[in-house]
């Protein structure tokens, strides 16, 4: 069946395999795999491929492989299949034993590299790169062939254990397939199976200096594996009649392949090689910056590997690239965390308020739910004291119509504790806002007036004898543009958004959240969704990083 002619939907390769599995095709295996190369951590693109093969996987009762596709040392670092596994595994997956190396198979490889040019399907070529590029020809016109096409086949079984055995230098020579220099599809124009590379790899050291071409090494090492459906994007499409004539050459088990539309997001950039660029200029803070588009990132500011999960599911299979708003991977872990993060108040600008009817040296504690719509978990003890910390934001000296919080003369509600109104703005020697006198009504204990005076505003606060003081960063998007690699005159680093990282270091949080373990996360209550960073917080004294607002602020309508 051509892939091309097959009707677009979310399920389409669900159906694929469904269908097989009727057919009786595979003695009714399902075997997938997920192929990271180890040159970066993974992305959420990628966790849109790992949710796919392992999700397809553990639906049809089979097995997902963990494939690292190693072909190319120079770029490929343990590091990374490190780093690669752990978010493998925190997205929710498993592989068991089913973990791979394309460099397993190096010497597999080279013996159908042998085989192939035994039957003069394969030469050594001594064009250089620059000379292969022009024989290649163009979309509009055929290639030609290199003189060394026709050599014999004693003589490229020579020149290849040669090659091997480490006595040409880089890019002296290459083994190329002998297909067709005028194919219309440039990739069977006798594409590179072999280059000299003089590099140590990351699992292999210094025992090859030639390495597999991905294109050589892919579709073989899915065969090998016993792969029946090998799940690919969409520019993969074009690969796909090579890696058939590969395998249909070698005679060996033949893997359907079935590509997909890539995730495109908008606000961030997803290519390797510009996440890498991006860490090693050092415009974030690594791989985990919490902004940076990676699981890493992502499990550092907060995200859910569920919210990750649905969003995947959410987004659907399709055959057309299409891009996909940020907005909706932040309504995703919202909503997550909406659900599971018990509340918490915070106060990250903090304005005093003295409270001048409240006996000094009391201290009360207040029982405050950890969730509004879920008593089952539980409460926590929240002191009250004379002074407290508010918002700045939440008092304005000169409200507008439709403030409703804390002004000179107004009564407001602090949640779970007592109305407050305030009686006097107290400055500074420079004129600046320095504390609130206020004072409170003893009787609505609780939030309620019995004599059933409404407020209209109810803010957070802490008590500021027992804060926590702590730094909370706010994070924002990473670009403030929506395609910021979209056009080629402007350099995708000039959009990064001014505003996606906002350091506050004197935030007054309640005294509970001393104890918050690092990846802990909570709702500050009117303020967002925060998780304590993984990396900075010491015991007794956590850091905070903002995962997201309570709603959208960059959509019009959110
Ligand atoms: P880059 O082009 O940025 O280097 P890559 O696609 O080469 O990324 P790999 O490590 O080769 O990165 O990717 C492993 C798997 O993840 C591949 O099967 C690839 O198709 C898939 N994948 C990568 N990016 C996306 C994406 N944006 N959407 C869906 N799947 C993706
Ligand atoms: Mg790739």
């Amino acid at each position: 069946m051509s892939t091309t002619d097959s009707t677009p939907s979310a399920n389409f390769i669900r159906n694929l395999i469904a269908a097989d599995l009727r057919d009786g095709k595979n003695d009714g295996r399902v075997v997938t795999r997920f192929p990271p190369e180890p040159n970066g951590f993974l992305h959420i693109g990628h966790a849109k491929s790992i949710c796919l093969n392992f999700g397809l996987a553990a639906e049809y009762g089979g097995v997902c492989n963990l494939r690292f596709d190693d072909t190319n040392p120079v770029k490929e670092e343990d590091k990374y299949v490190e780093a690669i596994q752990e978010d493998v595994s925190w997205l929710g997956f498993a592989w068991g034993d089913h973990i791979f190396y394309a460099s397993d198979y190096f010497e597999q490889l080279y013996e159908f590299a042998v085989r192939l040019i035994r039957e003069g399907r394969a030469y050594v070529d001594e064009l250089t790169a620059e000379e292969i590029r022009s024989y290649r020809g163009t979309l509009t016109e055929p290639g030609k062939n290199s003189p060394y096409r026709d050599r014999s086949v004693e003589e490229n079984l020579d020149l290849l254990e040669r090659m091997r055995a480490g006595e040409f230098p880089d890019g002296s020579r290459v083994l190329r397939a002998r297909i067709d220099m005028a194919s219309p599809n440039m990739n069977l124009r006798d594409p590179v199976m072999y280059r000299i590379l003089h590099a140590e790899h990351h699992r292999t050291g210094d025992r090859w200096c030639i390495y597999p071409m991905y294109d050589f090494a892919h579709g073989q090492s899915d065969s090998i594996e016993g792969v029946t459906h090998s799940i690919c994007t969409l520019e993969f499409e074009d690969h796909r009649p090579l890696y058939d004539w590969f395998i249909d050459q070698l005679e060996i088990r033949h893997p359907q392949q079935i590509e997909f539309a890539r995730l495109n997001l908008t606000y961030t950039v997803m290519s390797k090689r510009r996440l890498l660029e991006l860490v090693t200029e050092g415009r974030v803070d690594g791989w985990d910056d919490p902004r940076m588009p990676t699981l890493a990132g992502m499990r550092r500011r907060g995200y859910t590997p569920a919210a990750i999960r649905n969003f995947c599911e959410r987004i659907g299979v399709g055959k057309s690239d299409s891009w996909i708003d940020m907005g909706v991977l932040e309504d995703c872990v919202r909503e997550d965390l909406n659900e599971s993060s018990p509340r918490a108040m915070a106060v990250l600008r903090p304005l005093k308020v003295v409270i001048e009817n409240y006996p000094e040296g009391k201290v009360e504690e207040f029982d405050l739910p950890n969730h509004p719509q879920k008593p089952e978990m539980g409460t926590r003890k929240v002191p009250f004291s004379r002074e407290i910390y508010i918002e700045t934001d939440d008092f304005m000296e000169e409200p507008p119509k439709k403030f409703f919080r804390l002004a000179p003369g107004r009564e407001v509600r602090l949640r779970g504790a007592y109305f407050i109104r305030c009686e006097e703005v107290v400055r500074d020697q420079e004129g600046e806002i320095a504390e609130l006198r206020c004072t409170y009504d003893p009787e609505t204990r609780g939030g309620g007036a019995p004599d059933g005076r409404k407020v209209k505003g109810t803010i957070h606060w802490v008590s500021a004898g027992h804060a926590l003081e702590t730094e909370v960063r706010l994070y924002d998007r990473l670009f403030d543009q929506a395609n910021p690699a979209g056009d080629k005159e402007t350099d995708y680093r000039t959009r990064i958004n001014p505003d996606s990282l906002q350091r506050l270091t004197s935030c007054r949080l309640e005294p509970s959240l001393a104890e918050a373990a690092p990846g802990s996360r909570y709702q500050f209550e009117r303020l967002g969704y925060f998780c304590a960073d993984s990396m900075d917080s010491a015991p007794g004294a956590p850091v905070f990083n903002r995962t997201a607002t309570l709603r959208d602020s960059w959509s019009g309508n959110g």
